[in-house]
């Protein structure tokens, strides 16, 4: 029998989460530990990790799950831990894509040596009843305002470390904002999101720029590869580093596009239950948070401004039909057209090894996007463990130096 994650234990445990958004996922800390918690936040991102991980998942098995399971086995290796205090946390999907077995994965690789770790699942499809972690809705409603924060946050930063003058400047704004909106959770003042976006955006157009323009990369593909620093080799640095500014889409993106494929499961079977009710209202709770976001970008007018998730569904009809949702299913075509219609024509594909569905609606969806945006400089890179950094680079290279010629 697999170790249960007892009441208890939120007392006595430490819980270990993977670093996929980094930005974000140091907000969601705060949730955790503001609910009686306590978390640490795995950041190593070396050759290591990846060989770990060779160790306990087939390399056949989807990239995130090998990088997920090493980082924890590596972190757990490291003698910085008690095992008999530590629990460790994984996102289930719950749809029909691997990701719903992740879980399984890291409890076969634990069974030898920690058999002792309970394995927690963080999902909104009543997985894994039977654990004593349960998201309230409160912390629902916490975490939710992180992912908005975490999204104007990762916006704002990618484009003034672009052009910062002082290298750092735009780190450090960083992270006062972190301390700002981590004393906004606790002291429950965090859904006045219209002042506290118009202050970040303030405060971030204060750091000097350079007065240069550069061209602007996107970053479309599978959710893990597409923000974890660990699976794409720190992509948003490397873009940077040889002189284009990352555009990276939202994080709420992927959370609507959950929510709004429970509602079309609805439609499509023409069925309607508490699920889709709940799903539908929530879509709608978070179209309107997108939107207010998108207002107060658009009016300071410097930065970024996010795709309506709208528009992003109507971009997708002209390729898919919203039912193709496995993995990434129609978002992927429909946030790299969204980029190439706001004038982002660069983009990267990222993509991981093993990772069949996304595949199929990224790749294969390339010819028609290039045929529709004949400006399109679209590159795939296959993130596997085998792959060397500087091949992968080398593929991202071509790509910008068709951007120069
Ligand atoms: S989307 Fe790809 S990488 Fe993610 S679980 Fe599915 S097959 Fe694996």
């Amino acid at each position: 029998m697999p170790a249960v994650f007892t009441k208890e234990m939120k007392h006595t445990h430490t819980i270990l989460l993977p670093d996929m958004l980094p930005v974000h996922f140091g907000l969601i800390q705060t949730v955790f530990a503001l609910n009686g918690y306590k978390t640490e936040l795995l950041t190593k991102s070396d050759r290591a990790v990846v060989d770990e991980g060779l160790q306990h998942v087939h390399n056949d098995t989807c990239y995130p799950a090998l990088l997920v399971i090493g980082q924890f086995i590596d972190a757990l290796k490291s003698g910085r831990f008690n095992p008999d205090k530590i629990a460790v946390m994984i996102s289930q999907t719950g749809g029909g894509c691997r990701a719903s077995n992740y879980l399984h994965l890291l409890r076969k690789a634990l069974e030898t040596e920690f058999p002792q770790i309970p394995v927690l699942s963080i999902n909104f499809s009543g997985l894994e009843r039977d654990s004593g972690f349960k998201i309230t809705p409160k912390m629902f409603i916490q975490m939710l305002y992180c992912v908005l924060y975490g999204d104007i946050l990762m916006n704002v930063r990618n484009h003034t470390r672009t052009y910062e003058i002082h290298k750092g400047d735009t780190d450090s704004k960083l992270h006062k904002w972190v301390i700002l909106i981590e004393r906004a959770l606790k002291s429950g003042h965090y859904k006045d999101t219209k002042r506290y976006y118009n202050a970040i955006l303030e405060d971030f157009a204060k750091i000097p720029l350079k007065n240069e323009k550069k061209p602007k990369v996107g970053i479309v593909g599978e959710i893990y590869v597409k923000y974890s620093p660990l699976a794409n080799n720190h992509l948003e640095d490397f873009l940077i580093s040889e002189g284009a500014e990352p555009i990276v889409p939202a994080f709420l993106d992927f959370c609507m596009y959950c929510a709004v494929n429970t509602v079309n499961d609805g439609i499509i079977y023409n069925f309607t239950d508490s699920k889709t009710i709940i799903f539908k209202a929530a879509y709608l709770f978070l179209l309107r948070k997108q939107r207010e976001m998108i207002r107060v970008i658009k009016q300071h007018g410097q930065f970024e401004v996010p795709h309506d998730f709208e528009e992003l569904r109507s971009n997708a009809d002209k390729y898919f039909h919203q039912g193709v949702k496995m993995g990434e299913g129609w978002l992927i075509p429909a946030e790299t057209a969204a980029l190439m219609e706001h004038g982002v024509p660069n983009v990267v594909l990222t993509q991981p090894f093993g990772c069949l569905p996304n595949h199929i609606v990224a790749k294969g969806m390339m010819r028609t996007i290039r045929e529709n945006y004949p400006e399109a400089n679209v590159v795939a890179v296959d993130y596997d463990p085998g792959a060397t950094k500087v091949n992968l680079e080398n593929r991202i290279k071509l790509m910008l130096a068709n951007i120069r010629n």
